[in-house]
């Protein structure tokens, strides 16, 4: 659909073959509602935030200013991790998404693996309590855990003494500070705290990496979403370690390594 027919569809809450563009009729209070869209579109606030939700994986999640839209390329990452974890049968998967934002990845992850239980995190308290509404939407909230709070600080153990997981998944802030002023108009109306990853981009990355060893079950795995030519830095931090094993990059639609994965050393 293109972004016309999304507004339209959203309006009159139909399907794109309903449309009938040529002879279509909006009553006063819709055509009022389709041209603030417009506007606010024309102004450069991205689509979704206009639409109010945004589809990931084939699940619709409620998104507006107080979070990142969730991206295409963050499906690959789902999609290893459904792959993976689908032949090894753990039951129950427990799971840990640092940096949850609208709680795409703990959502979708939660209702595949329907045993799984989620612990989801976030610094920002706007962003907790979106990704809560998104979970009740999906009637997931038993399964996924929220907790706000820095991930410093829980990765210090200052808020869970001593539970594991199977698996740390994250698609942190990776943009480079000095590269902030540079995105695109529409990435820039997004948070700054979900998209800043330090001055090399890879401060969450680092901090993760250097503590996840002790959060993960024997076998456990890391799955990261990476920024452009960050592959081989996030690599050296795992082999930096010790603690990891079988460092694997997958490529985006774009021929760019966007997700890495590696697995505690036995
Ligand atoms: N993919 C986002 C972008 O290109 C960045 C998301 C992130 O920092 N994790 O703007």
């Amino acid at each position: 659909m293109n972004e016309t027919e999304q507004m339209l569809t959203a309006i009159l809450n139909c399907r794109r073959d309903e449309l009938h563009l040529n002879k279509l009729s909006l009553t006063q209070s819709q055509q009022h509602t389709f041209d603030t869209m417009k506007k606010r579109r024309k102004a450069g606030e991205p689509l979704q935030y206009i639409l109010g939700n945004c589809d990931f994986m084939g699940t619709l999640l409620k998104v507006d200013p107080r979070v990142l839209i969730p991206r295409p390329e963050t499906e690959i990452l789902v999609e290893k991790i459904q792959i993976q974890w689908r032949a090894r049968k753990v039951e129950p998967l427990h799971i840990l998404d640092l940096g949850t934002g609208s709680g795409n990845i703990a959502i979708v992850l939660a209702k595949y693996f329907i045993n799984a239980s989620v612990t989801a995190l976030d610094k920002s308290a706007d962003a907790v309590a979106l990704a809560e509404e998104n979970a009740r939407d999906h009637k997931l909230t038993e399964r996924i855990r929220f907790i706000c709070g820095d991930m410093q600080n829980f990765l210090n153990r200052q808020m869970n003494p001593d539970e594991k997981f199977d698996m740390i998944v994250s698609n942190p802030p990776y943009i480079r500070t000095k590269d902030m002023n540079t995105l695109p108009d529409d990435v820039k109306q997004e948070p700054v705290m979900a998209l800043d990853g330090g001055a090399d981009g890879l401060d969450f990355y680092r901090m993760i990496v250097s503590q996840a060893g002790d959060f993960l079950n024997p076998n456990g795995m890391i799955y990261f979403e990476i920024g452009d030519g960050q592959f081989p830095a996030v690599q050296r931090m795992f082999q930096d370690t010790n603690s990891f094993d079988n460092v694997a990059v997958i490529k985006d639609y774009r021929e760019t390594e966007r997700i890495i994965s590696a697995q505690v050393s036995a």
